[in-house]
């Protein structure tokens, strides 16, 4: 059956599925993929398991060789051709990895470290998966850390646990024990796989070590039964193509080529192709359809094997004109009769034009700019959650140019100054673009990996200077219009100037005083005398002034009415003076001075309210 569903590129039975690897760095998630394919590799040729673009191909064959031990001459029923195993591991690729709007990735393994458990990165693959709904199951990876664990290679998982010391048996469970509370924590029900009561509502655990290979026969059998057990419809063949591109690359020879990874179908050389270009449709012809040389040895810089055809799933570079502003993360289509041009050109684009279309792009909001549609996916998911709640108002994807900070700069025209913001993810940033930036008054904010982003969640935007820098500029946007309360006596032997602008001794007795706070005289039945404009605390200038303090204020008059108010005509040092507030600068305070505001001061505040008749 293996052999015919083989030969028949399993067109009557399955495609193969295409799985990602994730997880936080150094938990071995290359070494992983590096065992699956050695280990297959070394037990001979009939393995038949191929180095393609950006993928490893593992064919049924290793499959059921590689799990013998597992199933102790036990029939397996393979419904699959094998595994497609994407190359690169992390949260790029997977992004990346699209297929008309859901996850083109079937399935992940997320690695976890046994000895450190749940890390940053761990927790964002899981939002990540979670977000595009994708299946995976846990890799616990580096059992073989334990302290004194007896390396069984190669052995199922239960297998070499059971030759393990009872020591050793307890670490191994008090430290599962601990990732499954740490899952849990995100919100996650797991289980160890052969203990797993539902494997639609529990996520499976394996215990691997991706040195001496324990577990990996558990996980790849775990990995086949999940994805043709439970997806069979998603992973049914079809003819009809289905094919993403992964990178677009300049290689040396070849011009611009683009990586792609085909789920389904056939692509022919000569093939009259259809793309996502960034500036509309790439309407081209396939001029090579190109994999690596099987033969590592003979595999020197830019040699590859040339098909006439290539049957899905496989991962394959394409060579062709007119490359060069092709979307990476887009579908790509194959134009079979002449009338469906037309058509074909409009499903290209559809999948950037939807994303295009959820921004406002009339509204209010910063720019964003990715190298690829799947990471601008993710980082419009990233901006639209609640915990971050950042708009958007423009999008683009590849270098940024200077008519990308002519866009960013439309918010300065319109007065939003904390919105005039790029953040830049993988992309570079032109010269010319970032010299108008700094004339204009852009800010440009550049991450080179995506994850940077969800390093600590809404701390992210930190990490790429977004984050504390728009709050900065809402801050002083909002601090001309922000009043902080204070409650002033003047002192009698300091009125040094009595009108406009009045120059006063006085004491601070409850609050802040600081300089722009307008200041009224509510004992006069609230005649306002104009802004704080300077004050001086022992002969120096400061900003602010604190509850005890006393200080040198001046204050001029904003209006001409405040210019004719005299002491000792409309107030005297009988009379307390107060900051003005209303129920605009109380909400500015609560929107961006909280950090700054002690309970002393907002009850202040409640006390104004009343002086005021502020509801
Ligand atoms: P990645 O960053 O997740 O791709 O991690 P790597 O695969 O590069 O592994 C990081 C380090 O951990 C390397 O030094 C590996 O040799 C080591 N490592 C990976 N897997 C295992 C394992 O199962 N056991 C042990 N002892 N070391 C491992």
């Amino acid at each position: 059956r293996l052999k015919a569903a083989k030969e028949a590129g399993s067109r009557d039975v399955l495609r193969s599925p295409i799985c990602c690897i994730l997880g936080h760095v150094d938990t071995g998630k290359t070494k992983l993929l590096d065992n699956v394919r050695r280990t297959t590799v070394q037990e001979g040729e009939a393995g038949g398991i191929t180095q393609q673009i950006g993928a490893t191909y593992v064919p049924g064959d290793a499959i059921c060789m590689r799990t013998e031990a597992l199933r102790k001459g036990k029939e397996f029923e393979l419904k699959l051709p094998g595994l497609l195993i994407i190359d690169t591991p992390g949260h790029e690729s997977f992004t990346n990895l699209r297929s008309r709007g859901s996850g083109l990735c079937d399935i992940a393994i997320l690695v976890v470290d046994i000895m450190h458990g749940m890390e940053q990165q761990t927790m964002e693959s899981i939002n990540l998966l979670k977000m595009r709904n994708t299946p995976f199951i846990v890799a616990l990876n580096k059992v073989d850390r334990l302290f004194e664990w007896q390396a069984v290679k190669d052995a199922p998982i239960m297998e070499a646990l059971e030759r393990q010391k009872p020591h050793v048996k307890a670490q191994f469970e008090q430290r599962l024990q601990q990732s499954i509370l740490n899952l849990n924590e995100q919100g996650l029900n797991v289980a160890l796989y052969w203990k797993n009561p539902d494997k639609r509502k529990y996520v499976n655990i394996v215990p691997t070590s991706a040195i001496s290979g324990e577990g990996i026969p558990d996980m790849l059998q775990l990995l086949v039964r999940l994805t043709q057990d439970m997806m069979s419809e998603r992973l049914m063949f079809i003819s009809e193509l289905q094919c993403t591109v992964l990178e677009v690359k300049v290689v040396e020879g070849l011009g611009t080529t683009v990586d792609v990874v085909l789920v389904n179908g056939v692509l022919h050389e000569g093939d009259t192709i259809v793309l996502c270009g960034m500036n509309g449709p790439i309407v081209t012809n396939i001029r090579s359809l190109l994999t690596p040389h099987p033969l590592k040895e003979l595999r020197v810089k830019g040699s590859y094997v040339h098909h006439k055809e290539i049957q899905a799933a496989q991962g394959v570079k394409l060579a062709a004109q007119n490359l060069e502003t092709a979307v990476a993360g887009t579908q790509l289509h194959v134009l079979h009769k002449p009338e469906d041009l037309e058509g074909l050109k409009l499903l290209a684009m559809k999948d950037m034009e939807d994303i295009f279309k959820s921004v406002d792009r009339s509204g209010e909001g910063v720019c964003v700019q990715a190298s690829t549609l799947g990471s601008l996916e993710a980082l419009l998911e990233f901006l639209r959650s609640p915990a971050v709640k950042i708009p958007v108002s423009g999008i683009a994807i590849g270098p940024i140019h200077k008519k990308d900070v002519m866009r960013a700069s439309v918010m300065l025209e319109k007065g939003r100054q904390k919105f005039a913001v790029i953040l830049a993810f993988d992309v570079p940033v032109t010269k010319e673009a970032r010299e108008l930036a700094e004339s204009l008054g852009v800010r440009i904010f550049t991450a080179d990996i995506i994850y940077h982003l969800f390093d600590h969640g809404r701390g992210c935007l930190k990490r790429c200077g977004g984050g504390v820098q728009v709050k900065d500029a809402e801050q002083e946007a909002a601090k001309g219009d922000a009043v902080f309360p204070c409650i002033l006596k003047i002192l009698p032997t300091c009125v040094f100037n009595a009108k406009d602008p009045i120059v006063l001794g006085v004491d601070v007795v409850e609050g802040i005083a600081k300089v722009g706070t307008p200041i009224c005289v509510p004992s006069q039945g609230g005649v306002d005398l104009g802004k704080i404009a300077s004050l001086e605390l022992n002969h120096k200038p400061v900003d602010t002034a604190k509850k005890g303090q006393s200080v040198a204020m001046k204050i001029e008059a904003q209006t001409t009415t405040e210019a004719t108010r005299l002491y000792g005509r409309h107030f005297d040092f009988k009379d307390e003076l107060v900051s003005r507030i209303s129920r605009k600068s109380i909400n500015l305070l609560k929107d961006h001075f909280r950090e700054d505001m002690s309970k002393e001061n907002w009850q202040l505040v409640m006390k104004l309210k009343k002086v005021f008749n502020i509801d």
